[in-house]
């Protein structure tokens, strides 16, 4: 991922990882590779700071476990997650919206530069 977008994908990164999070536990790895399919490319020194953000602010907690003889982290979605989740997915409905639209509402008092 490009250094300059960073900034603007990291939080639609972590509604990937909250929404996925409110279906099954997830643990880094697999999250990555989830990730990756969505077009985004990003390694552990990326995502783990992410995930320990995540928790640190109270949307996921985190266990270890042992998954196939290995111990992982594996992350859960917390209530305080599940209501953050429930209000991105309504802004990021409108978000989706206002993306797509020819004419977007006028915001600046300056003449409009298309007339
Ligand atoms: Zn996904």
């Amino acid at each position: 991922m490009l250094k300059e977008q960073r900034e603007l994908f990291f939080g639609l990164i972590r509604i990937h990882v909250l929404v996925h999070a409110s279906h099954e536990p997830i643990f880094g790895l697999a999250m990555m590779e989830e990730l990756a399919h969505h077009g985004y490319r990003i390694g552990p020194g990326t995502l783990y700071p992410l995930l320990h953000g995540l928790e640190r602010h109270g949307l996921l907690r985190s266990v270890l476990k042992n998954v196939g003889g290995r111990k992982r982290r594996v992350y859960k979605i917390t209530p305080v997650g599940r209501k953050a989740l429930d209000k991105a997915r309504g802004k990021v409905d409108e978000l989706h919206r206002e993306l797509h639209e020819i004419h977007p509402r006028k915001i600046s008092p300056l003449p409009d530069p298309r007339h």
